[in-house]
C-alpha cells in the first residue's frame, strides 16, 4: 500500500518505508493514500492482540506476519491480558491505557514499535543500524527507551526538557539500563527538544552517516497506527457491558499534547468504528482549544508549565494529519505548514474548520480544576486519576453540559496517578512533604490504590545519564554518538 507526504502526492513509500523512514523527506508526516476497506464488525470479536493485528496488518500491509509481531510486543508484558481495561466511574468510563512496562499510555505504541520497525527493515533489506532519535514532554523517552532497550541493530537517544518533567519521570530515564541508549537533558523546553531533533533530521538528510535515523514520535505512522486498537478494544467492552448495541457510536474524551492519540481515534472512526464525537482536551497551553473553536493556530505564546507537562506543547504535529485527511490537499497543508514555521501561524478556510468541528469539539482545563476535578472523582466515585486524565475528564463534563449529547462516553486515562504523585497528592487533599517518592507511598497508604512495580522500584536505582546540553548541541551531540 502506498503511503505519501501530507505536503506531496507524489512523495510515496511503501508503509514499510514509512515506517522506516519516520518523516517524509520533505518534512510532511506519512499517510496512506486512500483508507483501506476493513471489516470493523470482524475485528470486535477477537482479543485485544487480534484486533491489533486485524488494524495493523490493514494500516502496514507492507509488514509481514503481523500477528506474530504483535505477540511478541504485548505478551507478559502488561497489567492485564486485554491491555487496556474499560473501568465504569460515574456517568463516564474510563479507558485506563496505562497498564504498561512505564505505566503510560504510550507503551500500546511503543512497545509494538520496535517490532515494526525491525520487522520493516529485514523487509526492506536494511543492513546499517538504526538510530532513534526522540524528543519527549515526559512519557514517549521512557516508554521508548523500554520498548528498544537490546533491540539488536537499533540505538535509541532520547532527549528531554531540562525541568520540564516530573521526578519520576526523569528517574524513569536517567535510571534507564541498556547497551543501546542514550538519554540527554536539553536546556529548553519540549518544543526546543522537538525542533531540535527535526533539525537534526534535516541535517542529516543526504548525509553519509553509519547509521539510518528514524523517531519514535508519533510522527511516524508505526507509532501512531497500534494506537487505533484500544477504541475498538473499549467498544467491544461497551457492547460486552451491554451499554451499547452494535452500531450505536460513543463519543471519546483524549487527554492531548502532540495530537497522535486523538488522530488515532479518528482513524479508528475511518476504519469504520461508530465514534461520535472526539473531544480534544488540553490544559492550560489551549492552542488546539482555540484552533478548533475558531480555526486559527497561533504558537506564538508562552508556553506554561502545568501539572500534566506531557500535554505542555504548542505545536502539535499530528494536527497535520488531520488537515490532510479532510482536505485531501497536500498544497494547502504545506502552505499552512510554510505559515506556522515562517509566521508562528495559520488560518484554515470556512469549509475545513466546518468539517474540523463535524467531529472534533475542544476545550481546555487548568491546574485548578484539574485538582478539583481529582478530589471531586476520587472522593464522590472512588476513583483515583492523574491530572492528565482530568483534563480528558473536564471536557468530557464541558461537552456534555454544553450540548447536552448524551451518548456513552469514553474518557482516555493516559498515566498512572503515580507518575504525578504531588499534583494528586494534593488534590486529594493529603501532606506534600518529602520527594516525590515519598508522597508515591504516602498517596498508596491514604488511597489503598497500589504503586506499579516499575515506578516503585524506580526508587534508589543507579543514575547512568546525567547529562544536560544546550539547545544549539544536539546535532554535535548525536553525530558523536
Ligand atoms: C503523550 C501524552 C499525552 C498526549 O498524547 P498525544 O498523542 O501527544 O496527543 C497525554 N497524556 C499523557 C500522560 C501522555 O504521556
Amino acid at each position: 500500500m502506498l503511503y505519501h507526504s501530507t505536503r506531496c502526492n507524489t512523495l510515496t513509500a511503501d508503509s514499510a518505508q514509512a515506517v522506516l523512514e519516520g518523516l517524509a523527506p520533505d518534512g510532511g508526516l506519512y499517510l496512506p493514500e486512500k483508507i483501506p476497506a476493513f471489516d470493523w464488525k470482524a475485528c470486535l470479536t477477537g482479543s485485544s492482540q487480534d484486533m491489533s493485528a486485524m488494524i495493523l496488518s490493514a494500516l502496514l500491509p507492507d509488514i509481514p506476519e503481523m500477528k506474530t509481531l504483535v505477540h511478541r510486543a504485548y505478551t507478559g508484558k502488561f497489567e492485564t491480558e486485554d491491555l487496556t481495561p474499560l473501568v465504569p466511574v460515574g456517568d463516564f468510563s474510563v479507558l485506563e491505557l496505562f497498564r504498561g512496562p512505564t505505566s503510560a499510555f504510550k507503551d500500546v505504541a511503543l512497545s509494538m514499535l520496535p517490532q515494526l520497525l525491525t520487522a520493516a527493515k529485514t523487509e526492506k533489506g536494511v543492513k546499517e543500524d538504526i538510530l532513534i532519535l526522540t524528543a519527549t514532554s515526559g512519557d514517549t523517552g521512557k516508554a521508548a527507551l523500554e520498548g528498544f532497550r537490546d533491540v539488536p541493530g537499533v540505538r535509541i537517544c532520547v532527549f528531554y526538557p531540562d525541568g520540564g518533567v516530573s521526578q519520576v519521570q526523569r528517574a524513569q530515564m536517567v535510571t534507564q539500563e541498556g547497551k543501546n541508549v542514550y538519554v540527554c537533558a536539553v536546556k529548553g523546553n519540549f518544543d526546543d527538544a522537538q525542533t531540535g531533533v527535526k533539525n537534526i533530521f534535516a541535517a542529516c538528510q543526504g548525509k553519509d552517516l553509519p547509521y539510518r535515523l528514524s523517531s519514535a514520535n508519533s510522527i511516524n505512522i508505526g507509532r501512531l497506527a497500534p494506537q487505533v486498537m484500544y477504541y475498538f478494544r473499549s467498544y467491544r467492552d461497551l457492547l460486552d457491558a451491554g451499554k451499547i448495541t452494535l452500531g450505536q457510536e460513543v463519543n471519546f474524551s483524549v487527554p492531548t499534547g502532540n495530537f497522535g492519540d486523538i488522530l488515532a481515534g479518528y482513524l479508528a472512526k475511518l476504519l469504520g468504528l461508530p465514534v461520535g464525537m472526539l473531544i480534544c482536551a488540553s490544559n492550560a497551553n489551549n492552542v488546539l482549544t482555540d484552533f478548533i473553536r475558531t480555526g486559527t493556530y497561533n504558537r506564538l505564546r508562552p508556553l506554561l508549565k502545568t501539572t500534566s507537562p506531557s500535554m505542555d506543547i504548542l505545536v502539535s504535529s499530528n494536527l497535520e494529519r488531520l488537515l490532510y485527511l479532510l482536505s485531501q490537499d497536500t498544497a494547502l497543508v504545506a502552505d499552512l505548514m510554510g505559515k506556522l514555521n515562517k509566521e508562528g501561524s495559520y488560518t484554515v478556510p470556512g469549509e475545513l474548520l466546518e468539517k474540523i468541528q463535524a467531529q472534533f469539539w475542544a476545550a481546555y482545563c487548568d491546574d485548578a480544576r484539574a485538582s478539583e476535578i481529582i478530589g471531586k472523582v476520587y472522593h464522590n466515585l472512588g476513583y483515583l486519576c492523574d491530572p492528565h486524565t482530568a483534563s480528558g475528564w473536564a471536557a468530557a463534563e464541558d461537552y456534555v453540559n454544553e450540548t447536552g449529547d448524551n451518548r456513552p462516553m469514553v474518557v482516555l486515562s493516559t498515566a498512572s496517578p503515580y507518575k504525578f504523585p504531588a499534583a494528586v497528592l494534593e488534590a486529594i487533599g493529603g501532606d506534600l512533604s518529602g520527594t516525590e517518592f515519598q508522597q508515591m507511598h504516602r498517596l498508596e497508604t491514604i488511597t489503598g490504590v497500589p504503586i506499579p512495580k516499575n515506578l516503585s522500584s524506580l526508587e534508589g536505582k543507579a543514575e547512568l545519564h546525567t547529562g544536560v546540553i544546550e539547545k544549539d548541541a544536539m546535532l554535535e551531540y548525536v553525530l558523536n554518538l
